[in-house]
Formats: structure tokens, C-alpha cells, sequence
């Protein structure tokens, strides 16, 4: 059995990260081991891997890799667990999730300032968008964490014991959340692992489980890369399921759960349409596509990465839209003037730029701002393409970066055609002055979400998911307290 990491090795002093002044204080720490039983462990096989800060490249921190065998030893965690927390006055239970979300609210700048360190993202989203939600997200379940027979009149509510779940890098703090707080909320215990480019603030929301005295091993995080999420998935002592990331994976662990009976909740990629009719107030919806597209570098599952514009307004809205990229700023995570961010990682923004030549290959017309960028790091300039069609691969598959493809059509009908002429079906948005034509379309477009006049607007009240190949399930939410518990009648 592994020691927990003796004082030394754990507390070797705090590295102040390599950024510029205004991140002095941020503490991240040289090594991270693995946050299991309430202790943060050194992994059995002493395996560590490198988190790097996307914007300089630079080494941010060591942190371990979990094996099968301590995969094993979190599950076995939780499930001791499970028995106590379980039981637990479900009111008790809430306040231990209230004390989570305050201590993360009080932490709130070093939260903000780790996630873009680590993830490439503009401080002004983790700190205006990222960490409030998440909190918010905390605060929210914590409230129905008493209230569940109340949720769901008339059944018996249970909960369904261990909960395996993983999580992409493009909201690493906020997504945590949204898989710990219901979870948590409806008496089940949990092993979370982190995307491999962002443990950070999943380690840092370990800190703050510990500090707010959850009982050990009701949370348990272990990172690593997709052999970790594998293993965390296929372990038998697991009883449910919850994943967030691509298409490609969430189709090996739907195979891999085939026959097991766990209950599962997959949230997969997206390739939203966001209709843009005439009659629209022109400025505000080119407000909203530059949201759509590039909010968070574009690493976002439920993107408008697919533009309709009806032809009579095409050439207007595109002009404006390439006037105001101009005008958006490209480089530092950490200065608050940033739009735009690092690409996550060398291989997105490999997979980015091969799209790029794509798009042109297949006769699209590229158009990127003429920003500068850093010469360290990752970067991608906002880009929109033009001249494509439904068939062309820009247009139909995911990027997750900030690239635009655009379209154009005459009729409602037309544009709902193609709006609904893709495998995804997570979110869309309309953008139009007349309410018949909003409900039309949010009733005809198939997918989970859908925004009007407005983009990208997340809310914990609200249930979030996809149709097709955009995934199983609902997260947020009533919806996303289902996916945790076992309803009898
Ligand atoms: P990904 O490659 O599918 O990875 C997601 C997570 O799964 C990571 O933690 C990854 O580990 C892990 N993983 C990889 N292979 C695995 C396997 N065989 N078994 C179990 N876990 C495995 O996706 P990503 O590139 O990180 O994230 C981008 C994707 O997520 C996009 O497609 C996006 O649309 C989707 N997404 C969807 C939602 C939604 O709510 N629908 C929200 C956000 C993102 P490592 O990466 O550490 O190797
Ligand atoms: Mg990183």
C-alpha cells in the first residue's frame, strides 16, 4: 500500500508560477499526488506526468499518474464511504456542499488565475464566468439535497452508490462541478478524474473538499490520462457513469458498459447552428456569433460553430463580423484585455490547423484577423469560412476551436433543414424579432439547447445535454439529479 506522501516530498515548498507580476500570488504547488481517502497520495507505480502552461509552454507542476491499482484503491475509497454519506441526514449533507461552494467563492481569484494558467483560457471568463458558475453550481444542489422526495412526488428516491466520472480540459473547474454537486447531493460517492492538460483546479477543488471536512474518501480524485479515465469507467465497483468529451470516446465507454448495468450519462461533442434571419437587430447578433464561436478559444462543446444568415442580410452581417474580429485581442490569459486565449494544447491546435488547410482544400475561403500572436505558446487567430457547403468537412465535423463556418439561405425552412443537417444535436441559437419565428425554431431544431437573441448563456436551474450523437442524458438541473439516483415507485 502506498504512504501517503511524506511532508517533504508533498510540501516542497510553493512554486510561484513563472508569469508575469500580477500572478505572484498564485500558489501551485511542484507536485500534486493523488486525492484519495482524504489524503493526497504518491501513486503506486511512482509514475508522474508534466502540466503545462499552454500560453508559454513552461512546466507548471508534476502531478501524479493513478494506475489501475490506485484506480482501485479510490474506488474501494468510495465505497467505504458510500455507507456513511449515504446515511447521512440528507440536510447535514447539503450544508457539507454549501461549505464546499463558499470556501471556493472565497477562493475565488487563485481559482480563476490557476485555471488559465493551466488551460490557456482569458482571466476575465474563468474569473467572470467559470469559477461563479461553478460555485453556483454547488450552491444549487446543495439546496436539493433535502428536497429530493419533493423532486420526485410520490417515489422512492435512492441513491445509486459510486460514481466513476471524467471530464474534458475546455471547462476543467466547471465541469468538476457539475458532476460532484449532484452527485454529492443525492448521497452518492465519487472518483473523479481530470483531463490530462488540466488537473489543476480539480486538485485545487480537493483542497477544498478536505477543508470543508467532507467525510474522507466521499471525494476522490485521481489524474492521468485516457487509460486512467478507462479504468475508472470499466472498474467494477463503479455503479454509474458520467462522461464528458468527444463523440470518439463516449462511443468506446457506451461498448465498454454494454452488459454491465451502470447507469450512464455521456455528454458529447456538438456542431450548433446559429440562425441569424433578417429581421434580427444586426449588431446584437453579430455580438452573438463572435460569443458562439469565440468564447473560450472555441473549446466548447455547444459552439454556434455553424453560421445561417439569410441571404438579404449576408453581406452586411459578414462585414461587421470581420470589423469587430479586428477588434479582438489575441495573446495573455492573465491580462484582462484578452479576448482570446492559448489554445489548449499542442495537438487541439494541431487538430485545428488541419481543419485550416482543410477548409481550403475543399474550396472554402478562409478569413482570419490580422491580430498579432505571442511567438510561445499555442495560438489560433479568430477565422470564418465562407464559399463552403453542407458536405464540406468544416462544416459538418467538430473543430473546438475558433473557426467559423458560414452559410447562408432564403426561407425559414431552408435554414431549418440545415440547421438540422448534422450527427450532433447539443445546442443552436436563433436570432430574430418576431417571437412565432423563435418558438418555430427552438421546437424544430433538433438539440438539447437552444438560445435566442442570446448565446451561451449556462444557468444551474437548467438542464444541459444532447440528442444523436451529442450524447445520453441531461445534466443541470432536476434533469441532472435523475442521473444520480435510483427512482422506486
Ligand atoms: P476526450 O478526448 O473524449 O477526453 C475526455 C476525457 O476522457 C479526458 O479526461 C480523457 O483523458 C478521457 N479519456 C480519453 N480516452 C478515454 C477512454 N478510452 N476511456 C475513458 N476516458 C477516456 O475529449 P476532450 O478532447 O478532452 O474534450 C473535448 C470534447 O468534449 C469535445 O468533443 C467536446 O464537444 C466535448 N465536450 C462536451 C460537453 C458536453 O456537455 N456535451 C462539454 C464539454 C466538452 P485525457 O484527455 O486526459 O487523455
Ligand atoms: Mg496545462
Amino acid at each position: 500500500m502506498a504512504t501517503p506522501e511524506n511532508k517533504l516530498a508533498f510540501d516542497d515548498g510553493w512554486q510561484y508560477s513563472p508569469a508575469p507580476e500580477s500572478t505572484d500570488h498564485i500558489k501551485v504547488k511542484k507536485r500534486y499526488g493523488l486525492f484519495i481517502d482524504g489524503n493526497f497520495l504518491a501513486p503506486e507505480k511512482g509514475r508522474y506526468f508534466d502540466t503545462i502552461n499552454p500560453a508559454t509552454e513552461e512546466k507548471l507542476s508534476r502531478v501524479a499518474l493513478a494506475s489501475e491499482a490506485d484506480v482501485d484503491k479510490a474506488v474501494k475509497a468510495a465505497r467505504k464511504a458510500y455507507g456513511k454519506w449515504s446515511r447521512i441526514k440528507p440536510a447535514e449533507r447539503g450544508k457539507y456542499i454549501y461549505r464546499i461552494a463558499r470556501i471556493m467563492q472565497e477562493r475565488a481569484r487563485e481559482f480563476a488565475a490557476i485555471e488559465s494558467l493551466d488551460g490557456g483560457k482569458p482571466i476575465r471568463e474563468s474569473r467572470d464566468i467559470d469559477v461563479p458558475l461553478a460555485a453556483a453550481h454547488f450552491f444549487y444542489y446543495a439546496g436539493w439535497a433535502d428536497k429530493l422526495e419533493y423532486a420526485f412526488p410520490g417515489r422512492k428516491v435512492r441513491p445509486l452508490g459510486v460514481a466513476g466520472q471524467v471530464i474534458p480540459w475546455n471547462f476543467p473547474l466547471l465541469m468538476a462541478a457539475w458532476k460532484l454537486a449532484p452527485a454529492l447531493a443525492c448521497g452518492n460517492t465519487v472518483v473523479l478524474k481530470p483531463a490530462e492538460t488540466t488537473p489543476l483546479t480539480a486538485l485545487k477543488l480537493a483542497e477544498v473538499v478536505r477543508d470543508a471536512g467532507l467525510p474522507d474518501g466521499v471525494v476522490n480524485i485521481v489524474t492521468g490520462a485516457g487509460e486512467t479515465g478507462a479504468a475508472v469507467v470499466g472498474h467494477p465497483g463503479v455503479d454509474k457513469v458520467a462522461f464528458t468529451g468527444s463523440t470518439e470516446v463516449g462511443r468506446v465507454i457506451m461498448k465498454a458498459l454494454a452488459g454491465t448495468g451502470k447507469k450512464y450519462t455521456l455528454e458529447l461533442g456538438g456542431k450548433a447552428a446559429n440562425i441569424v434571419f433578417a429581421d434580427a437587430a444586426i449588431d446584437q447578433a453579430v455580438e452573438g456569433i463572435v460569443n458562439g464561436i469565440f468564447f473560450n478559444q472555441g473549446h466548447v462543446c455547444c459552439a454556434g460553430s455553424r453560421l445561417f444568415v439569410q441571404e438579404s442580410v449576408a453581406d452586411e452581417v459578414i462585414q461587421k463580423l470581420k470589423d469587430r474580429m479586428e477588434t479582438l485581442i489575441v495573446g495573455d490569459p492573465l491580462d484582462k484585455n484578452t479576448d482570446i486565449g492559448a489554445i489548449n494544447s499542442a495537438r487541439q491546435l494541431e487538430t485545428i490547423e488541419r481543419y485550416l488547410a482543410i477548409g481550403q482544400e475543399e474550396g472554402g475561403t478562409m478569413y482570419q484577423s490580422s491580430c498579432k500572436v505571442p511567438k510561445e505558446g499555442y495560438w489560433c487567430r479568430p477565422t470564418i469560412f465562407t464559399g463552403v457547403s453542407q458536405s464540406n468537412r468544416v462544416v459538418q465535423e467538430e473543430i473546438f476551436g475558433p473557426v467559423l463556418a458560414i452559410q447562408t439561405f432564403r426561407t425559414f425552412d431552408e435554414a431549418l433543414t440545415k440547421a438540422n443537417n448534422t450527427p450532433y444535436g447539443l445546442s443552436g441559437g436563433v436570432w430574430t424579432d418576431k417571437g412565432a419565428k423563435i418558438f418555430r425554431m427552438t421546437q424544430s431544431v433538433r438539440a438539447g439547447v437552444i438560445w435566442a437573441n442570446t448565446f451561451n448563456k449556462f444557468d444551474p436551474t437548467s438542464p444541459f445535454g444532447g440528442y444523436k450523437e451529442s450524447g445520453v442524458g441531461r445534466e443541470g438541473g432536476l434533469h441532472g439529479l435523475d442521473a444520480y439516483l435510483r427512482l422506486e415507485a
